[in-house]
């Protein structure tokens, strides 16, 4: 009988996890299963621009998993027993129950709202493209000289606004950010940052803590009222409440804690990637929700189950940061280069050639998940029915 792998979510994490795993593995042995939602992949890091009225390049999962041997499934996961190891899915089947051998769970993450009242009544969000799509729709009907506010002043929030402002300059496009614009950038970064803005006309509101949002204003905690017709709310990301509703080891948040090789502390045959995961990285800090440390904690996983399953070496390749890579509109771009941990260095790439950067690694993320089978060398090792079971009465015992 073949080793049973369950990917849960194909976004960067779970579909490079997939291709990983099948690349290392032979179809002979595992049979891979990738259960996503959606037909198609969603560039998540391209929602602001899909909310401006960009069209994204439509990329169905259909044609990239094709001769992989990677079984595509498309359903909505509503539970997973880690007891019985099973996952229950909603799709044209109707509601299904999928045994597993081995799970990796990525099913990413959406918006936080944080409780602050109001938000869900009134903000729009792009954590994912049905807010996308719902906010784009919203600015196409805004008039000129309204106010859009966006909510946050992280990568995000700056990727928003500036796209907004530089797709619609009639707007008055103004940013809520809880500290000081960019504070975590080098002074050349801050500095490129504050000049970029400024050319696009966004007021910036700095320190402001959001406390409400109403149909036509936000509130911020010292009772300010900033005049919204449109409030886009990008404070964060949370993960979705599967993972924290089974035994699994979760933080408060309802990140699945994993060990080095994205393992669950307490299912060791569950293994958690990208946002869903609760991983710590250089210097002690857990790493934060981004493609760029979550692509690495799938090429991480599928090492590891490979290695596991085949009596390979162990992968110990830590996770660290290079750079953040922030679009400032189509034009304009900043590349904030970063130490190990994440915290900024003194170099920096503005203008035009890091908006192409940008671009560029936008396109390589969407590539890479396109083409799962390129570039690896294979190594496909045998799975032994001994290792195979090894795995499991590890997990029975735990
Ligand atoms: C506007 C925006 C810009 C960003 N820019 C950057 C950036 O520049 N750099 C960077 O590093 N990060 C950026 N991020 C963050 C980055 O997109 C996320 O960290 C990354 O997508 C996480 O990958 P993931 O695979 O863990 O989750 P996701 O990409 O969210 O994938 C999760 C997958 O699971 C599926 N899924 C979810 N729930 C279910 C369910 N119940 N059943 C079935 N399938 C389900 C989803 O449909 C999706 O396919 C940005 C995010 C946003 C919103």
């Amino acid at each position: 009988m073949r080793h049973r792998i369950i990917v849960l979510g194909a976004g960067y994490t779970g579909a490079f996890a997939a291709g990983r795993l099948a690349r290392r593995l032979r179809r002979e042995d595992v049979a891979i299963t990738l259960v996503n939602a959606d037909p198609d992949f969603v560039e998540r890091v391209r929602m602001h621009q899909l909310a401006v009225g960009q069209d994204l390049k439509s990329r169905p999962f259909s044609g990239m998993f094709a001769g992989t041997g990677v079984e595509l499934k498309l359903a909505k996961v509503t539970g997973v027993d880690v007891g019985r190891k099973t996952v229950a899915v909603a799709g044209a089947n109707g509601a299904e129950e999928l045994a597993y051998d081995t799970l990796v769970y990525a099913l990413g993450s959406g918006w936080d709202a944080q409780g602050v009242p109001g938000t869900a009544e009134h903000a729009f969000e792009i954590a994912g493209r049905p807010g996308a799509l719902r906010l784009r729709e919203r600015l196409a009907r805004v008039d000129a000289g309204q106010t859009v506010v966006v909510v946050g002043g992280g990568l995000t929030g700056l990727e928003a606004a500036t796209e907004i402002a530089e797709t619609r300059p009639d707007l008055d496009v103004a940013l809520a950010a809880r500290g000081g614009l960019g504070d975590w950038l080098s002074p050349k970064g801050r500095e490129h940052l504050r000049r970029v803005v400024g050319r696009l006309g966004i007021t910036v509101y700095e320190n402001a803590a959001v406390a409400g949002v109403e149909a036509d204003h936000v509130a911020t905690a010292d009772g300010t009222a900033i005049p919204a017709a449109v409030t886009v709310w990008t404070a964060g990301f949370a993960v979705h409440p599967i993972a924290k509703a089974t035994a699994l080891e979760v933080t408060g948040a309802g990140q699945i804690v994993v060990d080095g090789t994205m393992r669950s502390v307490s299912h060791p045959d569950v293994y958690a990637v990208g946002d869903a995961a609760m991983v710590m990285g250089p210097g002690g800090k857990p790493l934060r929700m981004s493609c760029a440390s979550g692509v690495p904690t799938a090429w991480q996983a599928a090492d590891a189950i490979a290695a596991r399953l085949t009596g390979g070496k162990l992968p110990n390749v830590p996770i660290r940061y290079f750079n953040q890579c922030v679009s400032l509109g189509r034009k304009e771009g900043l590349i904030q280069y970063v130490t190990a941990d994440d915290r900024a260095v003194r170099a920096v790439l503005t203008g035009r050639l890091a908006a192409v950067y940008k671009e560029l690694v936008c396109k390589g993320a969407a590539w890479g998940v396109a083409n799962p089978m390129f570039g690896m060398p294979t190594r496909r090792r045998r799975v032994t029915r001994e290792r195979a079971a090894a795995g499991s009465a590890v997990a029975a015992s735990a």
